[in-house]
């Protein structure tokens, strides 16, 4: 019920249009009882004093009153469109405004396809109960209140007759309520599994035909299918049941009606046409009550859905976003005295780091995949909050910092070097609005990346397709360069691409990035020999602790991990460059 409730205080935003609404449906419902009192007086009073000259006065009023409701309709259904999507975009721009203030923790355990669910189905479904619930149920509450009060002044003994079914629907409701929750919430877990692995699947399909795993994907999507087809079955098989079971309790009422009504008929005590006006009456009494029904599933549905838009609203968003400091000349003096961070698993991913970054220098993080380097990076752009020790710039500790701010003074490269679908312009621009074509180009040629931008079909207006698949990894990288480049910020994060490329290119992506961390505060992680030998100060990272650091030199003298990872590890990469050269 709480969802439900929260969904209809969305309606507060728009008072006037829903006083409009409901204005409508109280006209429009009060319109339905002309025709059944147009029909008595025509049997009882018209007919049997043959006054000619009534009867058509009373069949245009019926008329009217028909015009009138129609009319209402038509206007409640448009009102009813326009709130309707006015809500889903609002709806829509909330979810996503909590989205991007989410911290990326809350990502990492949510498939996207999760996400894109609750975005593109939860949110319609959830309307649905608004829209619904003003169109179908305000209505048909309002026409049974209305009719039921003019069945009790038409015939106060009939009316309590077609009232003997209501507390078995009204229990048939209440039970259908209560278990309809579980089967919807199945459905729409089902859904969102489905679109998971459609999203996953899709953004692997490379995999998928490397692999030459076809067939067996292709099983997996259809168990995932079969769940939700399953789900729905359920849903619908109980639904077949409830459905027509109380349909049915509203047929028996008519009959008592008539039983009923037929015997007071015989004694006298009513008119044929008070009889027939009744069993009017009845039919616009009935049929909103089927109409509740159908709502019933509605909002149980968007109860479903509603739990799984308000999930996300309600999911605690990235710490203090807003507020924090903002400092006016940034010189990139950055260090880590102590830091240690988990994910939340039993063994933390950094330990006890302390490391420094003087103005300008270039540090470089060694060590074996999953040592913790990447996180160690990621905790200074604040992705993740470390939980003990301290992280500062220019002496100032990063949680003191305004998140936007740090992030737009620091430059991150990442070796899957991210495109959006969109052209080459528009993914530079990202790092700075205004940039001038100038600036582009400048950018470009630093990152040596000018050449192959100009020789594509549409130069800086080329598509670069979904995360920049038209492109290679070289040119996605030298692109990502570009970009940080445009950005200049005072500290680059640059995590060296692994992927091999040929040696011109290599040559060409060094250079730039050389270029890049010109005059830079840089962490890199580093693969490479070359790039571990110009560096400032190297730090050794294993199981998420600085096991050694200095110089190349000094730490090679040392002959400790360095030197070991240096034979191994890095003085590969670099023994098949030149084998490849
Ligand atoms: P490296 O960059 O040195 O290869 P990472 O910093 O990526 O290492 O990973 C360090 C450890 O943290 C690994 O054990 C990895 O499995 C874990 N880890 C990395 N990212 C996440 C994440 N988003 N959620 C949970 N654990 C993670």
């Amino acid at each position: 019920m709480k969802t439900i409730l929260r969904v209809f205080s969305y309606l507060r935003r728009y008072p006037r249009m829903a006083v409009a609404q409901l204005a409508c449906a109280v006209t429009g419902t009060l319109m339905v009882i002309v025709f059944p009192g147009v029909t008595r007086e025509v049997m009882d009073v018209v007919v049997p004093n043959q006054q000619w000259d009534r009867l058509t006065p009373l069949a245009l009023l019926a008329l009217g009153a028909y015009f009138a409701q129609h009319l209402c309709n038509s206007l409640r259904i448009r009102l009813n469109n326009t709130f309707e999507q006015k809500v889903i975009y609002d709806l829509r721009s909330d979810l996503y405004e909590r989205l991007q203030t989410l911290p990326l923790r809350w990502f990492d355990n949510r498939p996207t396809g999760d996400v894109m669910t609750t975005v593109s189905e939860d949110v319609p479904s959830v309307e649905r109960v608004l829209i619904d619930g003003v169109e179908q149920g305000l209505v048909a509450l309002m026409q049974i209140l209305i009719v039921g009060i003019f069945m009790f002044q038409a015939d106060a003994r009939l009316a309590l007759v077609a009232m003997v079914p209501m507390p078995f629907l009204m229990a048939g409701a209440v039970a259908y309520t209560h278990s309809a929750r579980e089967r919807h919430r199945r459905v729409r877990r089902a859904s969102s599994a489905l679109n998971s692995l459609l999203h996953d699947n899709v953004a692997g399909m490379r995999q998928i035909k490397a692999y030459a795993i076809e067939a067996a994907e292709h099983a997996r999507y259809n168990r995932a299918s079969d769940a939700l087809r399953q789900a729905t079955l359920h849903l619908m098989k109980v639904w077949s049941v409830y459905r027509p079971g109380m349909n049915f309790l509203t047929s028996c009422g008519f009959v008592l009606v008539l039983w009923n009504g037929a015997h007071a008929l015989m004694e006298g005590r009513i008119e044929k046409g008070d009889l027939a006006a009744f069993l009017l009456l009845l039919t616009y009494f009935y049929q909103p009550i089927e109409s509740l029904h159908q709502l019933n599933q509605i909002l149980q549905s968007g109860r479903a859905a509603g739990e799984r838009v308000f999930e996300i609203l309600d999911s605690e968003p990235e710490a203090d976003t807003e507020g924090g400091r903002e400092l006016d000349q940034l010189r990139g003096e950055v260090s880590y005295e102590d830091v240690s961070f988990s994910y939340g698993g039993k063994i933390p991913a950094v330990r006890n780091v302390t490391l420094q970054a003087h103005a300008g220098q270039m540090v470089a993080l060694v060590g074996p995949t999953g040592a913790g380097k990447s996180t160690l990076i990621n905790l200074l752009t604040r992705f993740y909050e470390y939980d003990s020790g301290v992280i500062t710039i220019d002496g100032v500790p990063v949680k003191e910092l305004n998140k936007r701010w740090l992030r737009t003074h620091i430059g991150y490269v990442t070796q899957e070097s991210f495109m959006f679908n969109g052209t080459v312009r528009e993914n530079l621009v990202i790092a700075q609005k205004d940039a001038t074509e100038e600036d582009l180009w400048r950018v470009l040629e630093s990152a040596n990346a000018a050449d192959f931008v100009r020789r594509m079909a549409d130069g800086l207006d080329t598509r670069v397709g979904e995360r920049g698949v038209k492109l290679s990894v070289g040119e996605k990288q030298r692109l990502s360069i570009a970009r940080a480049l445009l950005r200049n910020p005072p500290i680059l994060l640059l995590d060296e691409a692994t992927a091999s490329v040929d040696t011109q290119t290599e040559r060409q992506i060094q250079q730039a990035l050389d270029r890049l961390m010109d005059h830079r505060t840089s962490f890199v992680i580093a693969h490479r020999l070359s790039t571990v030998r110009h560096a400032d100060c190297i730090y050794v990272v294993e199981q998420g602790a600085v096991r050694e650091h200095g110089t190349h030199e000094e730490l090679i003298a040392r002959d400790g991990l360095y030197a070991e990872l240096c034979r191994t590890s890095l003085m590969e990469t670099e023994t098949r460059e030149l084998a490849a050269s």
